[in-house]
């Protein structure tokens, strides 16, 4: 069965693409055309078929013969499995990538740093030693339904399992949403949870992804946070913002600049092509309105292990305010072995962009361990000096 093979739904997705990937093939990264539809049609007409990714950058150098399903694309859900491409099972992580981001990527160019992101290969099937389906220690973290408590004086809660895009690297990628996350989006337990806690004076709303909840969805939750006293902060991590910038809606916009909570928003990015002027013109209404933006980025083989792309990067993150947070070493979750750079390589890439950035413009490289009461830095004892 080939879902996203299905006529009607590849004249949508042609359709859609023709307006926003710029027809030139020439070398470099084209800014897209302004984003036209509303975030949660670019969910819905997002490709979630790797075949169909490589056809649309014209990577394809054979045509694979597909078996044409006739069953009727889903329009309901967004992150259902696309059976297309999956001939085992075995893989629950379909190919999810929005139009808005493709169009960041060089047709063409298999190499594409981003392309290397959203991609699904055979490496991702190759079991290496070490690498686990809960690499972060999550599952012994659930404090209640949909929510993990590890570090003192926050908890985050899962607030659902669907994100914007499907990164393969995503240490999320193996973790059991329907057992563990928050079961039919209520959140009842979790903020029962909070409430018995008064320690707990931050709170982060992560997945998946929140942004991917609906405004009058997202607003009962805020409101809820916003009812127990002793929460101070609301911190929302969140790649929407970078994939599908028009999720950051006028209304939540005024919402969050309005809360009684200090709203902070960590978004994901990994690489400078993936900031472009309709994500940075977005995140810069965020910072105008009161809302501190930071950024989060996975060291990742072939993407950006490399002090240049880092630093430029940063750079263009601090020139539109947004400060960079965490570095991370990769999570070593089953699947993602081949986008590991060796933490020794890690730790040479971060002496070298000290001597490339100020100091606000430098992240913290990190590691997530299981059992840690943080996240653990990782710091070259010799340089330290310590
Ligand atoms: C990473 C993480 C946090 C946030 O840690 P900070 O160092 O404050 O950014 C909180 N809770 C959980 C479960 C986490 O994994
Ligand atoms: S957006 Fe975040 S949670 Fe979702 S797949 Fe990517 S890294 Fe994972």
């Amino acid at each position: 069965m080939a879902r996203c093979e299905t006529t009607n739904q590849s004249n949508e997705i042609l359709a859609a693409r023709s307006e926003f990937v710029p027809t030139a093939l020439s070398g470099g990264v084209s800014e897209s055309a302004a984003p036209q539809v509303d975030w949660q049609t670019a969910m819905r007409r997002a490709i979630r078929c790797s075949d169909e990714l490589r056809r649309k950058l014209g990577l394809v150098e054979t045509s694979s013969a597909n078996p044409t399903g006739q069953s009727e694309p889903s329009t309901t859900a967004w992150n259902e499995s696309d059976a297309c491409e999956r001939p085992s099972g075995k893989d629950s992580f379909p190919t999810f990538v929005p139009l808005e981001y493709l169009a960041r990527i060089r047709p063409g160019d298999p190499d594409d740093p981003l392309l290397r992101q959203v991609l699904a290969t055979p490496n991702e099937d190759v079991d290496v030693d070490g690498f686990s389906a809960d690499p972060v220690g999550d599952r012994v973290s659930v404090a209640a339904a949909g929510l993990l408590h590890k570090y003192q004086g926050r908890a985050l809660i899962i607030t659902t399992g669907a994100c914007g895009i499907h990164c393969r690297y995503c240490f999320r990628r193996e973790f059991p949403y329907t057992l563990l996350g928050s079961r039919n989006r209520s959140w009842t337990p979790s903020l029962d949870y909070l409430g018995r806690h008064p320690e707990i004076d931050e709170v982060l709303l992560s997945g998946g992804d929140p942004l991917t909840l609906a405004d009058p969805k997202l607003g009962e939750l805020v409101d809820a946070i916003e009812a127990i006293d002793h929460v101070r902060r609301l911190r929302f991590h969140t790649r929407m913002p970078i994939v599908i910038p028009q999720r950051v809606t006028p209304w939540l916009i005024e919402r969050l600049s309005t809360s009684r909570l200090a709203v902070w928003m960590v978004v994901h990015a990994n690489h400078p092509n993936e900031l472009d002027r309709h994500v940075l013109a977005t995140i810069g209404k965020l910072i105008d309105a009161g809302i501190p933006v930071l950024n989060q980025a996975v060291l990742l083989r072939g993407v950006n292990d490399d002090a240049q792309v880092l630093a430029d990067l940063c750079l263009k993150l601090v020139d539109h305010r947004i400060q960079p947070y965490y570095l991370h070493q990769l999570d070593r979750v089953r699947g993602a072995a081949h986008f590991e750079v060796p933490v020794e390589t890690g730790m040479q890439l971060m002496e070298q962009l000290r001597g490339m950035l100020p100091g606000y413009a430098l992240p913290s490289y990190v590691v997530e361990q299981a059992g840690a009461d943080s996240k653990t830095p990782l710091v070259d004892q010799n340089k330290s000096g310590q």
